[in-house]
């Protein structure tokens, strides 16, 4: 038994080897992702990989978590799932996502990028209204104060 590693989808896109020595994990979402993407990795890695569902008390985790960086919109359910099955095994999340990085990064999870450079902090989405310029915490249909369209940008945390 190595150490544990969680992947995402987009984790393994990126990879054209398992990490050697870890047991690697992924939920039944990333193999029905890589099953639709006739990806040949499903093929060829499916025996070595362990597929495993993720608690229903971390997923609420991430999905807090998710809330708080704004990130709610930009990870999909299947992403919730591999964040929250790092959470159980307690292991090392291996992913490119940069909304999964910063809720695991808000999670004080450990996490490491594959084909691209990790994120350093925790990073916050706000959304400006093209319009007035008024900021916003949360994403809205439109400017609540002249109607206009909002765009996301990244601020610091603080
Ligand atoms: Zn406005």
């Amino acid at each position: 038994m190595g150490k544990k590693v969680v992947l995402d989808t987009s984790a393994l896109f990126s990879m054209e080897q398992l990490p050697a020595d870890s047991d690697a994990f992924v939920t039944p979402g990333v193999v029905k992702e890589l099953e639709r993407y006739k990806d040949r990795r499903a093929s060829l890695w499916g025996e070595l990989l362990h597929v495993s569902d993720a608690s229903k008390a971390s997923l609420a985790k991430v999905r807090k978590a998710a809330a708080e960086t704004g990130d709610s919109t930009r990870i999909s359910p299947t992403d919730a799932e591999v964040i929250a099955l790092a959470l159980d095994l307690e292991a090392e999340l291996l992913t490119d996502d940069y909304s999964v990085q910063n809720v695991a990064s808000f999670l004080k999870m450990p996490f490491r990028p594959v084909g691209i450079k990790a994120i350093k902090e925790v990073r916050k989405w706000r959304w400006r209204c093209k319009g007035c310029g008024k900021v916003f915490d949360k994403e809205l249909p439109e400017c609540s104060i002249c109607g206009s369209e909002l765009k996301s940008t990244l601020s610091r945390k603080n």
